[in-house]
Formats: C-alpha cells, structure tokens, sequence
C-alpha cells in the first residue's frame, strides 16, 4: 500500500490521480491534499478519500471550508475530519507530511516551486506533473535531488515515454534516477507534439484565434494554462526544458516532431542506433499510474490500444514560425541559469493575459521574448532559490507592463 499526497488535488491532474486511487483501493491510500478554490468539490474529495490534512493555497477560505464540512450530515461527513491547514505553510506541510511515500505534483506553474522543493528535501518520490517548477528552479531542484535521494518520476506523458523506454536499457538504473545525470547510450530523444488547438490553422488565420479557440485541445482534456501552452506549442518548449534537466541530455539532442494522432507519446534513439516508443491513447491516467507503481506494473482494464483502429501514424516537423514559442524556449534552455525562470514567468504572465482577453494570442512570443531579451544582461549562470523567485517576479512584471500596449507593438527580433 503506497500513501499519495496530491498537489492541485481539484486539477486535471489531480482528479485523475485521485480516480487511479479509487480504482486501485488495495494499492493507493491518500493522505493529505491541497487545492486552490473549487471547495464543493473538494468537500466530495474528502468525504470519499478522508485525508489525514488538507491544505488550501488561500488560508481566508478554510473557515469555509470547515463550514461546509461541519453542515455535512453524520452519515455524510468524514470521520475522522482531515486536519485543514493554509498558506504556503499548509502547501510544505501537505508535501512533506510524514506518512506519504510519494507526492504527486498537481499544481499549476511556479505556484508549485516551494512545495514541489519541501517534498523533495523530505524526501519524498515525487510524481512530477508541475513542469513549471523544474523548468524555473532546475539548477536548485537538482541539487536538492542529489542531496535528499529523492527521486522524480515523469508523469508528463512524453517524459513518461522516455522513462519507460529507458527501463528496457542496460542503463535504466542511471534512468531510474532521473536526476540530470547523462544516461550513456542514450543519443538523441524525439519529443511528439499534437500540434494543439491551432495545428490545422494557417499563420494569417491566427490573427483570428480566440480564446475559446485555444483552450479547445483536439486530444487531451487538461487544465486552460497547459491548454493554451499547447497551441502555441510553449507546452513542447518547456518539455524540451524539462526533458534536459530530467535525463541530463544536451538541447542538440532533443528533438521535436508533430504526431497529430498523439499515440506515440515520445522515442528514444539509443547508441546502436536502435528506436524505441512507447504507445497508447492519450490519456493522462498511465503515466500517471506508472508514476504511482513504479517499477512495477498494475493490471488495469483500460481500453486497448488498437492500431487498426488509428489506422494512420503521421509525422512531420514544426514550423518555426507558425510555433515562435517553441524556439524561444529552446534559446532560453541554452542560455541556462536564470533564463528559463524568467521564460517561464513570462509565459505564465502572458497566458493569464491572454485568459482574460486582455492580450492577443500573437501578443503571447512577443511579451515572452521581450522578458528574455531583457534578461539576457542579468543572468545568473547558478541561481540560489532566491535569484530564481526574484527573476520570476521581475518577469511577471514585465510582461505587464509591456501588455498594456497596444497589440503587435512589441517587434519579434528573434532571441
Ligand atoms: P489545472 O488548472 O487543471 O489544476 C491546477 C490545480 O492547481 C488545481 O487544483 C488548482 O486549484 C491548483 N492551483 C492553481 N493555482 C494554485 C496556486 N497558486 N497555489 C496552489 N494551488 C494552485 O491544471 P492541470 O492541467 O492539472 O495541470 C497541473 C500541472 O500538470 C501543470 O504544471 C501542467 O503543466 C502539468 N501537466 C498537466 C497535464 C494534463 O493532462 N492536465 C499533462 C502534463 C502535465
Ligand atoms: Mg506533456
């Protein structure tokens, strides 16, 4: 029996964790859960799951939250009552609480870096789905890493695909660690893109993309933020980011492919020269669920995958213009230090602009470059965790400033 404590508990991510828990109640228990706000939904987590604690981001909602719980009938509510704690105390304190095995990361974006760094220093395995941490803070989460023995398993669905391919190698313990050391052997990685809401659309159509548009994801059902990353293909960026810091690989040795059929979720070429993939549909509950059983297996009874019925394995490569993002944040990755943070903030900041109709989608590269290029004289090669908050908050602010001009007014120059 593993015990999960889940980050972002009310999320995509999360609720999809806390279904694998259900399906599996002689395996999984969890013990403690944050959320942001969706409390109604949060009240059916507990009752179903009983957390030991529950942590939520916004501490003025926890008498709330304690009402709502207090009203439930006998039968109804939970015994015994989860200890409810707030702020970014409570967040630490659920991902490091002492009788979870491992903390599946559910947050979204940096929102995520102190909880994701409080789980690690505890010790923790960690199920890692908050991209936006490792992306900001790699030089300070791999560190922490090596010092705590605690390990990160990829439950990004492509980075899952490299992992479990790796598992199958004479290297998969160096794999299994995931912890920024170069796996010999391993030559290149290809990471597959479906290409998102806007794959179908022409460069002149974009002028035209709405937010409903980009939030409208032909293959996977996620949260907005993530959504949106992957129309602009910001989401394959960052993986791109990801993936370095994941498996210690060089930025010329990861590669991007558009698969609109997002069965292939990524491939590893291997020293002989040697392809392998791993296949599925894209559904975000296996990654997850590998994350959880590692290095075992669990039977489930998920729909097969049949290929017949797919009929058609496509690929092609990205187009650089059409995808600005894409190469920003591989421009950012090799810059390295202090870049990605502030590449991330940016990104952030201009997808919550863009959320709330303040911004074009064309206006999201250009804020994001605008923030980097600005960065470029202040980089920090080895960030301490206090340079990579100050460049985040520096990058938010930044982006909002330049949002209030008009559209199109920043030029894109290329990184
Ligand atoms: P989501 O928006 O559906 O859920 C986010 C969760 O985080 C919610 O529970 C929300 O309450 C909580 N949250 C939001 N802001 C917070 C804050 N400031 N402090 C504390 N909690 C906060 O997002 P998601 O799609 O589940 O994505 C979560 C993470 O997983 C992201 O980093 C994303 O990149 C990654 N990821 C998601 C998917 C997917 O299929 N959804 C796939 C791969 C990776
Ligand atoms: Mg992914």
């Amino acid at each position: 029996m593993k015990a999960i404590s889940v980050l972002g508990s009310t999320g995509s991510i999360g609720t999809q964790t806390l279904e694998i828990a259900e399906e599996f109640p002689n395996q999984f228990k969890v013990v403690a859960l944050t959320a942001g706000r969706n409390l109604p939904l949060l009240v059916k987590q507990i009752q179903k799951h009983t957390p030991e604690v529950v942590a939520l981001a916004d501490e003025s909602l926890l008498p709330e939250l304690q009402e709502r719980l207090n009203s439930l009938s006998k039968e109804n509510r939970p015994n015994p009552l989860p200890e409810l704690i707030g702020g970014t105390d409570g967040l630490n304190t659920v991902a490091s609480w002492d009788h979870a095995d491992v903390v599946v990361t559910g947050i979204v974006g940096c929102a995520g870096l102190l909880p994701t760094l409080a789980a690690i220093k505890s010790g923790k395995d960690l199920a890692l789905a908050n991209k936006e941490t490792l992306i900001a803070a790699g030089p300070v989460v791999i560190p922490e890493l090596k010092r705590s023995g605690s390990r990160l398993l990829p439950a990004d669905s492509e980075h899952s695909a490299i992992f479990q391919c790796l598992q199958g190698t004479p290297w998969a313990e160096n794999a299994r660690l995931s912890t920024g050391t170069p796996t010999p052997g391993l030559r290149h990685i290809q990471l597959t893109a479906s290409g998102g809401a806007f794959r179908d659309w022409s460069i002149e159509e974009l002028e035209k993309a709405s937010v409903k548009d980009a939030t409208s994801h032909p293959n996977w059902s996620m949260g907005k933020k993530i959504t949106v990353d992957s129309a602009t293909l910001m989401n394959k960026g960052l993986e791109v980011i990801e993936a370095h810091y994941l498996f210690g690989l060089d930025y010329d040795q990861i590669e991007i492919v558009i698969h609109p059929q997002s069965i292939i979720h990524s491939m590893v070429e291997l020293a002989d020269s040697s392809v392998l993939a791993q296949l599925g549909w894209p559904d975000m509950k296996l990654p997850i669920l590998y994350c959880l059983s590692w290095p075992n297996r669990l039977e489930t009874s998920w729909r097969r995958l049949n290929l017949t019925e797919v009929g058609n394995l496509t690929f092609k490569q990205p187009d650089t213009l059409k995808y600005p993002c894409m190469e920003l944040a591989y421009s950012a990755g090799r810059f390295g230090g202090t870049m990605p943070a502030v590449l991330n903030a940016a990104n952030e900041e201009a997808v919550a602009q863009f959320l709330q109709e303040k911004i074009h989608y064309l206006d999201i590269p250009k804020l994001i470059e605008h923030a980097c290029e600005k960065h470029k004289v202040d980089i920090k090669s080895s960030p301490s965790l206090n340079d990579v908050i100050a460049v985040d908050k520096w990058s938010r602010k930044e982006v909002k400033i330049q949002a209030k001009k008009s559209k199109y007014q920043i030029p894109l120059s290329g990184l």
